[in-house]
């Protein structure tokens, strides 16, 4: 999990909602929902998350599994999932 100090506190980077991670964006970083050329770290109130993310997450491929920063260290398991996923490789 990538950490950042900040004024002697370390604080985790989250992956964001953006046009990075959206299931409208297409090659050459076109917004398929709003047809103009956007930046990747732009975002919206229509993001989508990109279906081939949605669908693998769970907490076997949260990037917080078994971790510290896992926000539900005793319930976290096979099929489980919560608001706090994090992908292992993320695009941002
Ligand atoms: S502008 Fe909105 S809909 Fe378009 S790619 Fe970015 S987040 Fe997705
Ligand atoms: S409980 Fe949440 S933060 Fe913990 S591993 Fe599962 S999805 Fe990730």
């Amino acid at each position: 999990m990538p950490l950042l100090l900040i004024k002697n506190e370390i604080m985790a980077i989250r992956l964001s909602n953006n046009c990075s991670n959206c299931d409208h964006l297409l090659d050459g970083d076109v917004c398929t929902k709003h047809k103009v050329l956007v930046n990747p770290h732009y975002t919206c109130d229509s993001f989508e998350m990109k279906a081939s993310i949605k669908d693998e997450r769970n907490c076997v491929t949260c990037a917080r599994y078994e971790e510290s920063d896992c926000a539900n260290p005793t319930k976290a398991s096979i099929g489980m999932l919560c608001a706090a996923w994090a992908p292992q490789a993320a695009k941002a």
